[in-house]
């Protein structure tokens, strides 16, 4: 036990998602540690082990002999990061609950002065906002910078541009997202959408430690796609603009062959007429496509199961289940 844990409450939770990250964990709980340790206040680290296929599990175990304030939770399968937040953020016990990525992408050293300003101003989110990403691929920049243009206009003004989700919440915020009914819970989008005061640390964004990162193009895509459709039913709006707007196209063109025709002329079409089916079928494509990721929300919706299940729980020593 350290000499910190003077008080019977658990001021700050960290929780931390983790899948397949045995390269980053000495090197996060290195710099972690420290951070937390030299608060004097008592806190609980959340490890949630997002059903990880490599040491990091073992890892773990052996961290929390000689850190009791490492909690670990293990997910039964590998449920994602949102999902992987989700479940530390519903057993969080802290006053405030802090969430980072296990890379050291975000610095610890940020979580204490989160904690005061919250604390000096009363503020119920303090969001961690990169400076500038330049140690991100160029890829990554663009599609970044294009989803959060995409989000903002979707979610509003509160949303700070470059957050991600290293962030500070306040009990009351906590439960606030917990008691929200959504299943894929995108977390960047949802906590600035709840309007509770909020302030900014911003901080530089450093190179993933070890590792490789755990967000292929799929896992983007699945993301943004569920950041829309949780969000907004804009899309299925162009669905019928498209519609509007080649049903006039149509138009247009029959108006025009009838006059060619009636003036004597023949209009030669294979061609036209081939582009034109692909084009409306392609349309057609593409919404059925979107009206599908909206069906596809309300059937996860209303099948109601759990986004993920907790195998174990070190807090508890037993098994329970997801919530
Ligand atoms: N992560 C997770 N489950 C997943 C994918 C990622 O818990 O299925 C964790 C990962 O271990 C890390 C955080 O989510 O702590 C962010 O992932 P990563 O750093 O790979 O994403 P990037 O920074 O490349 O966007
Ligand atoms: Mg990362």
């Amino acid at each position: 036990m350290t000499a910190a844990v003077h008080h019977d409450r658990t001021e700050l939770s960290v929780v931390i998602p983790m899948y397949n990250e045995e390269e980053a964990l000495p090197a996060l709980v290195a710099r972690l540690r420290p951070a937390l340790d030299g608060l004097g206040e008592r806190y609980e680290v959340v490890a949630v082990d997002d059903g990880s296929t490599d040491k990091t599990a073992a890892l773990l175990a052996d961290l929390r002999e000689s850190w009791p304030e490492l909690r670990i939770l293990r997910l039964r399968r590998n449920s994602g990061h949102q999902a992987a937040l989700a479940s530390g953020l519903h057993r969080a016990v802290g006053a405030y609950v802090a969430s980072i990525d296990a890379d050291l992408q975000d610095p610890p050293e940020k979580i204490p002065e989160m904690l005061d300003l919250a604390r000096r101003d009363g503020l119920d989110i303090v969001y961690g906002v990169r400076d500038d990403r330049s140690t991100d691929t160029g890829f990554k920049r663009r599609t970044a910078g294009l989803y959060y243009w995409m989000m903002r206009r979707l979610v509003g003004k509160q949303m700070p541009s470059q957050a991600g989700d290293f962030r500070l919440l306040s009990r009351e915020a906590v439960e606030a997202l917990k008691s929200l009914p959504d299943q894929q819970q995108v977390y960047r989008l949802l906590v600035p959408w709840l309007g509770f005061p909020s302030g900014q640390v911003s901080y530089h964004r450093e190179e993933r430690v070890a590792g490789e990162t755990k967000y292929p193009l799929s896992k983007m895509i699945r993301l943004a796609l569920d950041s829309v459709t949780g969000f907004s039913a804009a899309p299925l709006r162009i669905a019928t603009w498209l519609g509007v707007v080649s049903f006039f196209a149509c138009l247009a063109m029959l108006v025009f062959c009838l006059t060619a025709y009636l003036a004597g002329h023949v209009v030669p079409g294979w061609t036209s007429l081939f582009v034109a089916m692909l084009f409306i079928g392609g349309v057609q494509l593409i919404c059925v496509g979107l009206l599908g990721e909206y069906i596809g929300r309300i059937y996860t919706a209303v099948q109601r199961r759990p986004t993920y299940f907790i195998g174990y729980d070190s807090a508890e020593r037993s098994t329970a289940s997801g919530e």
